[in-house]
């Protein structure tokens, strides 16, 4: 299905080793996202050789610039078709993974692909901002991620009230991330954030890309995160 030579490719530029079993996983996975596509709307980008650019080099650029240690718990919000987390449980099995979306077919996709793979991993259905009231849920990640979910001011606020103090919150954004990261400041700030590091990248197929590392310094105060729509209308 996908040029697997051409992700071992991509990955060897991000100083990242894939193995074969690894490689077999992407193949699966490729193939299930077209398969599903066809009745479901799970994604855009449907090209073989998009996928392994847009789609799963994107996302395992996070391990380029996060190390992330074995065993670490990691939540991705809004993971619509896994990314970036199922990349991330692919190419490094030994995380314990949790994939939030606020819509039930996208989860129903990764549950198969996970299945068909042997990846063992846990699915909410739910929106981040309830997920962040949940006791249960509330500062117990080492890690989030989230790519395409919502401007960064806002996403601040799905995302590092699920985050441990000394975790990072780890955002995936496109050509105009910098000016999302300057929009963000107070909510980063006020969420208890402090920004580790902003890594500017250009995937193989020359789209500029962003990755932002916030490291959680303080816990996130009670009232946040608010409700839905007070995030929506009034953002941090
Ligand atoms: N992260 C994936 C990617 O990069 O391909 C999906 C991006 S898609 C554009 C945005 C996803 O975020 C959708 O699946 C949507 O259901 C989900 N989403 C948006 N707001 C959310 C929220 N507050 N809580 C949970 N999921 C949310």
């Amino acid at each position: 299905m996908i040029n697997t030579e051409l992700l071992t490719e991509n990955c060897k530029e991000l100083g990242i080793s894939l193995n074969d079993f690894a490689c077999e996983r992407f193949d699966s996975y490729a193939e299930r996202l077209v398969r599903w596509n066809k009745h479901v709307n799970i994604t855009s980008i449907t090209e073989p050789e998009d996928i392994v650019t847009k789609h799963f080099t994107d996302s395992l650029a996070v391990l380029k610039y996060v190390q992330i240690p074995d065993g670490a718990s990691l939540v991705d919000v809004g993971t619509g078709a896994g990314f970036p987390g199922l990349p991330l449980l692919i190419a490094k099995p030994d995380i314990d993974v949790t994939f939030v979306d606020s819509v039930g077919k996208k989860l129903a996709f990764i549950k198969e692909v996970a299945r068909l793979n042997g990846l063992v991993c846990d699915i909410v259905h739910t929106r981040a901002e309830e997920l962040g009231r949940d006791a249960d849920y509330r500062e117990r990640f080492d890690f989030a991620t989230a790519r395409a979910v919502a401007p960064l001011n806002m996403l601040c606020e799905y995302c590092l009230p699920l985050v441990k103090v000394r975790g990072r919150f780890v955002s995936l954004k496109g050509a105009n991330g910098a000016e999302e990261l300057k929009e963000a400041e107070n909510a980063i700030k006020t969420l208890g954030g402090e920004l580790e590091s902003s890594n500017a990248f250009t995937l193989p197929n020359g789209d500029k890309r962003f990755i932002f590392v916030i490291k959680k310094i303080s816990q996130t105060p009670t009232k946040y995160p608010r409700r839905s729509k007070k995030i929506d209308t009034k953002p941090l």
